[in-house]
């Protein structure tokens, strides 16, 4: 190989480290992808709300949350453990960055439309039935004023319950867990329904994937 292109070479290596190195220092989080395309999950959620809910409103809270957490204790914490102990920004785009990443990840174009096992048995001894449930938890989600989050989520005792956060609330600074989050700002559902809430909640139990959920119980 002649000098020069080994000179090409080197500068190319020294271009991609740099590059990496970036990526280390001020992305300590990233996007996760999308477990299905971006179009898979109409008609319930378009493509178009996927497009801005996932790629700017979720980017967004993963973007700031890299900003912010920067030269803080939280720079080499975990989301969950960022989601439980901080306050404040931090707390509001960690909490949003984990909520989102739940969201997504709950629904399934082939979803399995029913609880089961253990998860199943627990949601009857708490609601009487699973009608009675999806009932309780629509309705949560259709009252709760202003922007925020519905969650299914076991407490500290391992029982369920149905929890209304505003903005970007996530059960773990309840000392919760959370199993399942409608998001009920309007951006997860304007572009599609508008101003109906309801009908989007009713739309949302048609790509539940319950085997996710039960493998978060
Ligand atoms: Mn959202």
């Amino acid at each position: 190989m002649n000098r020069k292109l080994w000179m090409t070479v080197f500068c190319l290596f020294g271009a991609i480290e740099m590059m990496f190195a970036g990526l280390t220092e001020d992305n300590r989080f990233t996007l996760p992808p999308l477990p299905y395309e971006m179009d898979a999950l109409e008609p319930v959620i378009s493509r178009e709300t996927i497009e801005f809910h996932y790629g700017k409103h979720l980017k967004g809270y993963v973007d700031n949350l890299n900003r912010l957490i920067a030269g803080t204790p939280f720079e080499d914490a975990d989301l969950r453990t960022i989601v439980k102990y901080a306050s404040g920004p931090v707390y509001d785009n960690g909490a949003q960055a984990l909520n989102h990443i739940l969201y997504f990840n709950t629904f399934s174009p082939q979803a399995v439309h029913e609880p089961s096992g253990a998860l199943s048995e627990a949601i009857r001894r708490q609601w009487g039935s699973f009608e009675n449930f999806r009932r309780v938890f629509s309705q949560a989600a259709v009252s709760l004023f202003g922007s925020g989050w519905v969650w299914l989520a076991k407490d500290a005792q391992g029982d369920l319950v149905i929890l209304q956060e505003s903005n970007a609330g996530n059960p773990l600074s309840r000392g919760c867990v959370p199993l399942l989050g409608f998001d009920v700002w309007e951006h997860s559902y304007y572009l599609d329904y508008q101003n109906k809430r309801a009908d989007y909640v009713e739309k949302l139990w048609d790509i539940v994937d319950w085997d996710i959920v039960g493998a978060r119980y």
